[in-house]
């Protein structure tokens, strides 16, 4: 029970805005301009997290996801690519594939490869085209209602953003039937049926008009409305009650408190609520599709099992800021908190970290999770030729493996095979020599490493030998002024395997090598005085 002093989970605090006993509806979109960075997982994670959250709190909803396709190309990076200057300010949906086996159109080709990842992540909306729906007249209605409003919102865009649209604007935008393109064109004079259009030279800086007029009809596919005026159509069409979103679309004056406005204005009814999400920064910077900057989702997906990438969205609450950096110790890091999850998940269900857990699972309903060996020790284990991970991971659990966590540790030992392949920092990754390397060591650590041989064979268990380790360290006196082993200690053996002076738990290590090849080293390096 709740004390009361507590902050709810923050998927739970998101219910209580949902009213119980009718339908509901949660959006989430994607304007498909390019490679998706990783960031760009972070509101679909969210929102399928919410949308279970409400599913299992018995609320009748829906998950819509709109694929922004007919959006005009305005990316200043995609204008520097070879090819791509005479398609700006063409609908997305209207310019060529890179790819024609992976998409037919350049908007089909970036949406297919990024909501591809989707269902092996567990994420299940509906996916709607906005060019179906503006080509079948599904939005004709909300079309119509936006150009007889046009005084109307051209006053809120003015209040609450302090944009000046000059009079007679129409918050719509016309395809250019000369041209194709969509983002240059000037629309006035709504008569009920048809619209007058100009395709500006100078309409906007991103892409060039072609100076064609004309006069058209605005419904079936001929035009799209503008950003803020397709939001509120969209909420109405799939009768959306709740949206989160990114920060930035969410700040004070911006393109959701417009949207809002014009929904309260136009549609007299209240906007979806819904959380902003914080920024998502990579080495520091926000990722942009634009810019380039960090890793690809589909290169991410493709190397992090989807409990995994789930888990790294949802383990930071919506919130707060998210930094990601797939070098160095992230991996395992991220590792031992997801570890630390399933243990909380197994203590206590509806502990914050157990609902992380479970939430970051691609199943909504999850078996409970089984015997896992830490990523780290994983790691190390790939490093030693002589290991077999199945015996070992037999031997630390204690009795055979289940199937699913032998599953779990296949998919384990892959992502770490992949981790010290790209990420890992040089003193996580070790080899054991195969020669006695020719290393320096004081007389103090070759008595050591002479004692440590009565250890070998006699001792099996890697916890026992740690501790036989340190206590061989005091008797020698590899100690440091408190009493307690020195580093010195411990580098002896690592240089004696490894040739450099750190490395794995060395319990671990001894005893994960042949014993006739641990006892032929330490006669080489060892000394009796
Ligand atoms: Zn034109």
């Amino acid at each position: 029970m709740s004390s009361g002093h507590e902050a709810a989970f923050w998927a739970d605090e998101e219910v209580k805005l949902l009213q119980p006993g009718r339908p509901h509806v949660v959006r989430d979109s994607k304007t498909p301009s390019g490679p998706v960075p990783i960031s760009g997982l972070r509101g679909p994670i969210i929102s399928d997290a919410l949308f279970r959250t409400f599913k299992e709190n018995a609320l009748d909803v829906r998950f819509v996801y709109t694929i922004d396709d007919y959006d005009p190309m305005d990316s200043q990076s995609m204008k520097e690519r070879a090819g791509m200057a005479e398609h700006m300010g063409k609908p997305l949906c209207m310019i060529p594939s890179p790819d024609p086996s992976v998409g037919t159109d350049f908007a089909d080709y970036h949406a297919t490869r990024f909501i591809a990842l989707f269902a092996g992540l567990g994420i299940t909306p509906e996916f709607h085209r906005m060019r179906d729906l503006y080509r079948s007249g599904a939005l004709d209605k909300q079309i119509d209602l936006v150009l007889r409003s046009a005084e109307t919102i051209r006053a809120i865009h003015k209040r609450v953003a302090n944009v000046d649209h000059p009079q007679g604007w129409l918050p719509i935008a016309v395809i250019c039937e000369n041209c194709g393109r969509i983002g240059t064109t000037l629309a006035t004079d709504y008569d009920g049926t048809t619209v007058a259009y100009e395709c500006r030279r100078d309409y906007v800086e991103w892409a060039e008009g072609c100076g064609h007029k004309g006069r058209i009809a605005p419904f079936k596919g001929n035009a799209k409305l503008l950003w803020n005026e397709q939001w509120c159509a969209q909420w109405d069409h799939f009768g959306v009650t709740y949206e989160e979103g990114g920060k930035d679309l969410l700040t004070a004056g911006g393109s959701r408190e417009r949207s809002n406005e014009i929904y309260r204005e136009v549609w007299k009814r209240e906007p979806p609520p819904g959380l902003q999400h914080e920024f998502f920064t990579f080495g520091g910077k926000k990722m942009a599709s634009s810019k380039g900057i960090g890793a690809e989702a589909v290169e991410i997906v493709a190397i992090y099992p989807p409990e995994v990438v789930r888990f790294l969205m949802l383990r930071t609450p919506p919130k707060r800021h998210l930094e990601f950096d797939p070098a160095g110790l992230t991996l395992p890091r991220l590792m031992d908190e997801y570890d630390r999850a399933a243990d909380a998940y197994r203590e206590d269900e509806v502990s914050d970290l157990g609902k992380t857990w479970r939430l970051s699972q691609v199943s909504p309903t999850p078996d409970p999770p089984g015997f896992r060996v830490r990523f780290t020790t994983v790691a190390n284990w790939l490093q030693i030729p002589s290991i077999k991970p199945e015996a070992e991971a037999e031997k630390e659990k204690g009795t055979r493996l289940s199937d699913a966590e032998l599953r779990q540790l296949h998919r384990r030992l892959e992502l770490a095979r992949s981790w010290l392949e790209r990420w890992a920092p040089d003193e996580a990754k070790f080899e054991v020599l195969e020669a006695t390397p020719d290393v320096d060591l004081t007389p103090q650590q070759r008595r050591y490493l002479f004692a440590i041989k009565a250890l070998i064979g006699t001792v099996h268990d890697a916890g026992e030998m740690q501790n036989q380790l340190y206590e061989l360290a005091k008797q020698v006196g590899l100690v440091k002024a408190d009493g307690t082993p020195s580093q010195d200690a411990f580098a002896a053996i690592y240089l004696a395997f490894l040739g450099k002076p750190k490395g794995p738990r060395a319990g671990w290590l001894l005893l994960s090598i042949d014993p006739e090849r641990v006892r032929r080293r330490l006669d080489d390096l060892g000394r009796a005085t």
